[in-house]
């Protein structure tokens, strides 16, 4: 069971001036709120805001935002008031649960012609403090990674509702990794067996695929230190969810989707750009049809990189996105 002295640990290990006192008073006052609640998983319900907080903190948020996120529920399911987390915690801390309480009472649309009237509803609220959007976005991550719990009903409902409105909006706000992992929860109980089917393949594979991007990763990096091109190099996988979507939409099997793979190469300057793509072309045969100049024509919200696909070792084929650190800010 997670309880607060985790939450403490996580705080104390990021190494940021939080205000320790304030925050753990937070916690007592929530846990008195929340007194003999429960979780649908049996749990007491104070591990639920517990796990929203420890999120925030691993988004890097301040004091204020961590006692928001442990006091989030407390006005909505409790007998407390907003006045008396004002006079307590501050009118920040009080700002954030007030907008947080209001968020979740909200009824959102899922019929696609509506889905603009559920964004402009997000974004109002969002104008005012994005912290509060922050702090819905970690309660429904920490409500889907527990979803196990809930009705088949209650499960699609939130699912479909976290596909359309909050994968969306962590999106928007530059949160990659959350928005890949809201995606693949909901997928798994809007397709529970399209999701089973990629999930058990990638794990057969998971060996062979670690050791194919860390061998590629590695030849990249050794060839470009031995031209001295200052760069950075890494590489990502395709997420379930974005691997179902292609298998699916465009009717393909995993052996035949190109960026499974991806690796990205991050230089100083755009002549660089170019020398790398030279590189990685004279290093790996290019696919044709699939190289994409986005810094001679940028795409026209500004994006610049350099694409290009090409087939690695054992044949297999993955993307590479070049760009320099500028292009890298901007996207
Ligand atoms: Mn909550």
């Amino acid at each position: 069971m997670y309880v607060f002295e985790d939450l403490m640990k996580v705080l104390k290990d990021s190494n940021r001036p939080y205000d320790f006192d304030k925050i753990t008073e937070a916690y007592r006052y929530a846990e008195k709120a929340h007194d003999g609640q429960m979780r649908q998983s049996g749990e007491p319900y104070i591990t639920h805001p517990i796990a929203v907080a420890q999120i925030l903190v691993e988004l890097g948020m301040d004091t204020e935002t961590i006692c928001a996120g442990l006091l989030h529920d407390v006005v909505e399911d409790t007998s407390s008031t907003i006045e008396e987390i004002k006079k307590i915690f501050g009118a920040d801390v009080a700002l954030m649960v007030d907008g947080v309480t209001k968020l979740t009472k909200m009824q959102f649309v899922t019929k696609e012609e509506e889905q603009m009237e559920n964004l402009r509803k997000m974004l109002m609220a969002m104008a005012k403090d994005i912290r509060v959007i922050l702090i819905k976005i970690c309660d429904r991550l920490h409500n889907m990674r527990t979803m196990e719990y809930q009705s088949a009903r209650k499960q699609k409902e939130k699912a479909l509702e976290t596909m359309e409105i909050y994968a969306p909006i962590a999106h928007r706000l530059g949160m990659q990794r959350i928005k890949w992992e809201l995606e693949d929860l909901s997928l798994k109980y809007l397709d529970p067996i399209g999701y089973d089917e990629i999930v058990s393949k990638l794990d057969a594979k998971r060996q062979e695929y670690e050791d194919f991007m860390r061998r590629t990763q590695d030849q990249i990096d050794q060839r470009l230190n031995d031209l001295n091109i200052q760069h950075i190099v890494y590489g990502r996988m395709k997420h379930p969810y974005s691997i179902y979507r292609k298998m699916f939409n465009q009717n393909k099997s995993l052996d035949e989707i190109f960026d499974l793979f991806a690796f990205r190469v991050i230089v100083n300057t755009v002549g660089d750009c170019y020398n790398v793509l030279g590189v990685i072309h004279d290093l790996y045969k290019p696919i044709l049809g699939r190289f994409k100049d986005y810094i001679g024509t940028p795409k026209p919200n500004g994006y610049q990189s350099l694409h290009t696909t090409v087939i690695g070792a054992d044949g297999l084929p993955f993307a590479v996105q070049i760009r320099t650190r500028e292009m890298h800010e901007t996207a």
